[in-house]
C-alpha cells in the first residue's frame, strides 16, 4: 500500500531526514546574546547585542518597550521582531525551540512539540503534484507529530507562555473559538502556569486537556467569537492580566513561523507555493515573515513563497476584499450577513470578523508582497478533502486544515500551479481520534458563564479572587 509507506514504515528514515540539516545551520545553543556574522570584529566586552529589536512595520521606527503590542506613535501597524542573528542557527532542542534563535525568548519551554514536515506524500501522488510537502501540526506519532492538543495553536501557546514567564509572569487572557483556548489550556496544564480563556459557549466541547489542570479560568460567553473577544478585552485590564494579543503578539507569530522554517530547512530551500486556511490571518502572516527572514539569510532562495490562502464559504470576507485588491474589508459588501455565515461553515475557527488584514504588516501586505491568491471553499469540498487526506495519509484533519487541503485540490484541478512546483501545504491540526484513544480527556468546566447584556462586574470580581489564589 502506497499510503502505508508514508504512515508507518518510513517513519524512522523520515525523522532522520528531518534532522539532517544543512551543515552550516547546525550550531550550539543560542543564548540571550545573538551574534551577527561580522567575522572577527571586536566588540566591547560589556555591551551584549540584544537578541532582537522590535520595529514598527508601518513607521519603521524601533520600539523601546518590548511589552507593547501597539505602536506607541499610533501607526495602525503590526510590530515585528528583528533578530540580531541574521542567519538561521538551529538549537539542540525539540519542537519549535529548535528555532530558538528566531523566537523572542531566551530559553526553551520544555517539553515542547513542533511542526513536522512530510515529503513524498501519497496526497501529492493522488493530486499529481510531484513536489508536495505537508507541514502537519497535530498528533500522529508515527511521523513525529506530537501535539497532544491537536492544533498548531499549541506552537503559539508555547512561545507566548515562555515569553510571559521571562517578562514578568502576568496571566494571559485568550479569546478563542476553541482551538487556541485548548492549546493554551494544554500547555498551562503541562507547565502549571495560569491562563484565562474566553470562548463562545457553543465551543465549550473543544476545551479539554489531556492532564488535569487547576490553572485555567474558563469563561463561556453566550454569543459568538466576536462576543468572546469583547469580553476577553475587558478582562485583560484586570490587574495581573495581559491580553494575549492575537496577531499583534510577536511570540505567537514567530512560533507559527516555525512551520515555514521547518519545511525550508528540511528541503534545503523555500517552497514556491504555500497553502493554508485563514481566519485571523495570523498563521499566513507568520509564514510570510518567516520567509522574509529566510530570504535575508541568503541560503534558502531569494523568491518568497506565494501565499495561496482559503476561507470557508459563506464566511469569506478576505476573499471578497482581495478579489478587488482592497485593503479595507467593507462589512456590507464582503460579509453582508455575518451571523448566518458563521452558522453555516464547517470550520468555526475560520470565522474571525476582524482579521489582521488591513493593518500594516498584515495579510493584505503579505498577499500583495507575494502576489497571493485567495480561495473560497464550500463545505462539500472541505468534507471531500477531509476524506481524501484520511484515505491518503491516514490523518483525521481538523476542519480548518481540510479547507486548506480543499484549496489545494482546487488549484490542482484548475491547473493554477505547475505540477512540478515545490508546494507546502500547512495542515494546521488533526489527529483527534488518536489523542482520544491514547490519552484521557478532561473537559474544562467554565468558572463563569456570561449571558448577552449581563453586567461584567460579577465576572471581574470572581476573576480577581481566582487570581489571588492562582496568580
Ligand atoms: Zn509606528
Amino acid at each position: 500500500m502506497e499510503q502505508e509507506s508514508l504512515k508507518r514504515k518510513n517513519a524512522a528514515p523520515l525523522l532522520q531526514y528531518r534532522r539532517a540539516a544543512p551543515a552550516e545551520t547546525t550550531a550550539a545553543p543560542h543564548g540571550v546574546t545573538g551574534s551577527r556574522d561580522t567575522g572577527n570584529e571586536k566588540k566591547p566586552a560589556c555591551t551584549p547585542i540584544p537578541k532582537f529589536h522590535i520595529r514598527c512595520v508601518g513607521g519603521g521606527e524601533f520600539i523601546d518597550d518590548p511589552s507593547v503590542m501597539n505602536c506607541p506613535q499610533g501607526h495602525d501597524s503590526l510590530l515585528r521582531a528583528e533578530y540580531s542573528c541574521r542567519r538561521l542557527v538551529l538549537s539542540p532542542y525539540s519542537g519549535i525551540f529548535r528555532y530558538l534563535c528566531w523566537l523572542p525568548v531566551t530559553q526553551p519551554l520544555v517539553p515542547s512539540g513542533g511542526p513536522v514536515t512530510l515529503g513524498g506524500t501519497a496526497l501529492g501522488r493522488e493530486l499529481g503534484l510531484a513536489n508536495l510537502s505537508i507541514s502537519f501540526s497535530g498528533y500522529f506519532p508515527e511521523c513525529g507529530a506530537d501535539l497532544t492538543t491537536g492544533s498548531f495553536k499549541e506552537l503559539e501557546a508555547l512561545a507566548t507562555l515562555q515569553r510571559l514567564r521571562e517578562t514578568g509572569g502576568k496571566i494571559p487572557v485568550v479569546a478563542s473559538a476553541g482551538n487556541t483556548g485548548r492549546a493554551f489550556a494544554g500547555i498551562a496544564a503541562r507547565c502549571g502556569m495560569p491562563v484565562v480563556i474566553v470562548v463562545p459557549e457553543t465551543s465549550r466541547h473543544l476545551l479539554w486537556t489531556t492532564q488535569e489542570s487547576r490553572d485555567v479560568y474558563l469563561v463561556a460567553v453566550k454569543g459568538d467569537y466576536s462576543d468572546a473577544i469583547a469580553v476577553a478585552t475587558a478582562l485583560s485590564s484586570v490587574p495581573g492580566c495581559v491580553p494575549e494579543g492575537g496577531a499583534k503578539n510577536i511570540a505567537r507569530r514567530d512560533a507559527m513561523g516555525t512551520v515555514m522554517l521547518d519545511a525550508t530547512v528540511t528541503a534545503g530551500r523555500m517552497p514556491e507555493y504555500y497553502f493554508q486556511a485563514v481566519g485571523s490571518g495570523t498563521g499566513a502572516i507568520a509564514a510570510w515573515e518567516a520567509s522574509l527572514r529566510l530570504r535575508n539569510d541568503g541560503r534558502y532562495g531569494d523568491r518568497l513563497p506565494i501565499l495561496h490562502l482559503a476561507q470557508n464559504e459563506p464566511f469569506t470576507p478576505m476573499v471578497s476584499a482581495w478579489r478587488d485588491r482592497r485593503r479595507q474589508i467593507i462589512p456590507e459588501k464582503d460579509l453582508p450577513d455575518a451571523g448566518r455565515a458563521v452558522s453555516q461553515v464547517m470550520s468555526n475557527v475560520l470565522t474571525n470578523r476582524n482579521p489582521s488584514y488591513a493593518i500594516r504588516g498584515g495579510l493584505f501586505d503579505a498577499l500583495a508582497d507575494t502576489d497571493g491568491v485567495m480561495y473560497s471553499v464550500p463545505n462539500a469540498e472541505g468534507y471531500a478533502a477531509l476524506r481524501l487526506v484520511r484515505d491518503t495519509e491516514g490523518i483525521d484533519l481538523d476542519p480548518a486544515a481540510a479547507i486548506a487541503a480543499a484549496a489545494l485540490v482546487q488549484a490542482a484541478e484548475r491547473d493554477l500551479i505547475p505540477r512540478t512546483a515545490r508546494i507546502l501545504l500547512n495542515l494546521t491540526g488533526g489527529g483527534y481520534e488518536r489523542i482520544g484513544e491514547e490519552f484521557p480527556q478532561y473537559l474544562i468546566e467554565p468558572a463563569f458563564t456570561l449571558s448577552p447584556g449581563e453586567p461584567r462586574e460579577a465576572l471581574i470580581q470572581d476573576l480577581k479572587e481566582w487570581i489571588v489564589n492562582h496568580g
